[in-house]
């Protein structure tokens, strides 16, 4: 725990609310893979995982130094890397975590590390593009695949897998519907040549929602569990997991003509009582909520960000406000907050959750 009073409290009974909520759509022995890539979506992936040890079968982070991270703090579920690279294989066989292997250049270089090692049995995981073009083996890939794995002892392949390009939109779904048939066709094709049968999942957390038939084995959960469905009304049925806070550092009293902040951007047209609030965009509050386009909540009354949102902290309106030196800010705690702060800096939830740095306090809750 560092010492900045800015922090993100994690709300474990909402992710478990979260988690039981998709848990119902799916088929008791469909296995659940929680996604905690980015820091838990902007949170803390080792206090997440530690948490969901013992309520999920699977943890998936994009990048070995993610796993590396679960694994030092005694996280002993697989984990699987979505994104390794042939620098990190020989950290990924010492911290026991199991490769996406997307293409023949880490194919190959993980079973040559393999055989010299040499592994029994490693545990992989085999990625197919079916139409999102970001990483995967196409299906014509399969019999040289094959054909390379009968010669070996060395790897087992525990999952094969593919990603949904538009599972959010259903506008698209003739095309999903077309990307998952042709991960069980390619499926079908691998488990004849193979000989035995490794797991399948193709969903995220909106092809959950959208496409439960194609639940396959396992489902990869990740913005789900952190509250966020397809739909406002899906949200609403959801939890809200981040809950971004911190307090008054000091108030000001401005004079009509004085301004605030960085380029003088706001000028006082009357007597004016400013709060600075030790948050700025490099805690991750985008500069694009400064000027009265975002606010905060203190004592329960919205306090507009005014001037420029700096590296370090933001000054906000209390003019109206009854507060003082060390109250508590509410920066977001609930799904319509960090959907506003996302609809204002022109992008997703998931950017606004996973913007939130490592500056910040993140502190499990249950
Ligand atoms: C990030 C990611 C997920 C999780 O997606 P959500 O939409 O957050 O549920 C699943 N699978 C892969 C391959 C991913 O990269």
């Amino acid at each position: 725990m560092n010492n900045h009073v800015t922090i993100l409290e994690i709300d474990g009974n909402a992710i478990l609310h979260n988690l039981n909520y998709f848990k119902e759509k799916l088929k008791p022995e469909t296995k659940i893979l929680a996604v905690v890539k980015a820091f838990g979506y902007g949170s803390d992936a080792v206090q997440i995982a530690k948490f969901l040890e013992d309520k999920v079968d699977y943890f998936a982070v994009a990048y070995a130094n993610e796993g590396i991270a679960l694994r030092e703090a005694k996280i002993e579920t697989p984990i699987l890397v979505l994104h390794p690279q042939t620098q990190n294989l020989q950290s990924i066989v010492d911290y026991r975590l199991e490769p996406n292997l997307y293409s023949f250049k880490i194919f190959n270089a993980f079973l040559k590390l393999a055989d010299e090692i040499p592994l029994m049995n490693y545990p992989i995981h085999i990625k197919f593009n079916t139409g999102l073009n970001r990483l995967g083996f196409w299906h014509t890939d399969i019999p040289k695949i094959i054909s390379s794995l009968k010669e070996t002892t060395h790897v087992k392949v525990h999952s094969l897998f593919s990603h949904l390009a538009a599972s959010e939109d259903l506008e698209e779904k003739d095309f999903t519907i077309n990307q998952i048939n042709n991960f069980a066709y390619i499926a079908q094709q691998f488990y004849k040549h193979l000989g035995y049968e490794p797991m399948l999942h193709v969903l995220n957390t909106s092809g959950v929602v959208n496409y439960p038939k194609a639940q396959f084995d396992m489902v990869r959960i990740g913005i789900g569990l952190y509250g966020f469905g397809n739909d406002e009304k899906e949200t609403s049925q959801l939890k809200n997991t981040h809950n971004l806070k911190s307090i008054i550092s000091q108030i000001h009293l401005i004079e009509p003509g004085e301004t605030v902040g960085y380029n003088r951007a706001f000028v006082a047209k009357k007597p004016t009582k400013t709060a600075t609030i030790p948050i700025g965009h490099a805690d991750g509050l985008s500069r694009r909520l400064g000027n009265k386009k975002g606010f905060v909540l203190i004592n329960n009354q919205k306090a507009p960000i005014v001037g420029n949102v700096c590296m370090d902290m933001i000054m906000v309106n209390i003019t109206k406000i009854d507060c003082k030196e060390g109250d508590e800010v509410i920066i977001f705690n609930n799904q319509e907050m960090i959907q506003y702060i996302a609809d204002v800096s022109e992008t997703i939830p998931y950017e606004t959750l996973t913007a939130i740095s490592q500056r910040v306090n993140k502190m499990l809750k249950v």
